[in-house]
């Protein structure tokens, strides 16, 4: 899409190309927590402190973590010939980038994500990270082109359970769905509905400018 630049006098001068607008992974899981969030960070640029906060102390965590896991003993229970770690892709098809934990390519041709995080595994697969983990397939059919039909969660407060997903062509459809919704929020200012779940409105730094508590 390009954009007509005006001069002083009004008059339109050139069409400038307008830059491309990317969301990341962490944008889709802001807005799974609650669609709300990005209207707030990205439109009104009002930041959400405590939430970067725990954000950044996560992360270090994770890290200090990572290191002393044995990553090659998780991967071994998986049947992977090869894998590719830290992967920072992005699909320019639609708009979204990420870095995936572990790119996995598996004995029978497909590839598959392999996520880690910091937490236990409530035996069931939360909806972000299940999401999550299609976005990084996406990613990875688009860059490497092969088939993603799985994805890898490792719990790593579990044991380093690994929890599988396999993937319907419905949950890549979702996921494009979530990656369109943030775009039309950004781009068009569009104020989405807040989350159902109300328990997590009780903590949340924008409840005083929201609307719906
Ligand atoms: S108060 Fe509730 S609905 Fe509003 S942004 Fe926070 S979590 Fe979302």
């Amino acid at each position: 899409m390009e954009i007509a630049a005006k001069t002083g006098t009004g008059a339109t001068e050139a069409r400038m190309p307008e830059p491309e607008l990317f969301i990341t992974v962490s944008d889709a899981l802001e807005y799974l927590f609650c669609p709300r969030f990005i209207f707030f960070e990205r439109c009104l640029m009002i930041p959400e402190h405590q939430e970067k906060r725990y954000k950044v102390l996560k992360g270090r965590e994770l890290h200090e973590f990572r290191e002393k896991i044995n990553r090659d003993y998780v991967r071994k229970k998986l049947n992977c010939t090869r894998k590719e770690i830290s992967v920072y892709l992005t699909s320019h098809k639609h708009h979204f980038k990420g870095e995936v934990d572990e790119v996995l390519f598996l004995e029978d041709g497909t590839a598959a994500p392999l996520d880690y995080k910091f937490a236990e595994f409530k035996k069931t697969i939360y909806r972000t990270h299940k999401y999550q983990a299609a976005l990084y397939g996406l990613l990875i059919m688009e860059h490497f082109g092969v088939e993603v039909k799985k994805g890898f969660v490792c719990y790593t407060r579990s044991n380093n359970y690994v929890a599988e997903i396999d993937f319907k062509q419905k949950d890549y459809e979702t996921a494009k769905e979530i990656v369109r919704e943030i775009l039309m929020i950004i781009q068009r200012g569009y104020f989405p509905e807040g989350t159902k779940r109300k328990a997590r409105c009780v903590d949340c730094t924008y409840r005083n400018i929201c609307v719906q508590r």
